[in-house]
């Protein structure tokens, strides 16, 4: 490849993980999922949005969304992160990167993300500015093991690649 077309093309991973707590919403990709228990955290605690949002930021090199949006600052308090998602979309196509395409990796016991995932890769791809099929969202159970598998929390991890739009 010309050294001008593989110099514009940049990798990012983010990854995220809230703790389980009754009382609260399950918010992942920006849709809201049935659950006795939802994520505790300052913002809406989407930990997709998150992981994706570092993803994208760090391919960029443009840091993260706890640099963005602190947790010391209350208008931060369960701020919706399809949001938070969208202005770490704005800082790197303001720094000249447009998304390319991501890849994600929720890591959990329940609740089976399949029969949300369509909804997710849409809200996804609509605040990233590119199609739903360039935007990959899978569930993966941690087989029972550690605070994963006691149902103590989920985690996610996110691939994001950006190419320069200049
Ligand atoms: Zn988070």
């Amino acid at each position: 490849m010309p050294r001008e077309q593989s110099a514009n093309f940049r990798v990012g991973v983010g990854y995220d993980s809230h703790p389980f707590a009754r009382g609260r919403p399950l918010t992942l990709g920006g849709v809201s999922i049935p659950s006795e228990v939802g994520l505790d955290g300052h913002s809406d605690a989407d930990a997709i949005c998150h992981a994706v949002a570092d993803a994208v930021l760090g391919a960029a090199g443009l840091g993260d969304i706890g640099e963005m949006f602190p947790d010391s600052d209350p208008a931060n308090k369960n701020r919706n992160s399809i949001e938070m998602l969208g202005a770490a979309v704005k800082r790197v196509q303001s720094a000249g990167y447009l998304v390319n395409q991501i890849d994600v990796c929720v890591v959990t016991e329940s609740p089976r993300l399949a029969p949300f995932r369509d909804k997710i890769r849409a809200n996804l791809a609509a605040a990233l500015g590119i199609d739903s099929a360039s935007v990959s969202v899978k569930g993966k159970s941690n087989e029972g093991m550690g605070w994963i598998g006691r149902k103590e929390g989920l985690a996610c991890i996110a691939v994001a690649t950006l190419k320069g739009n200049r």
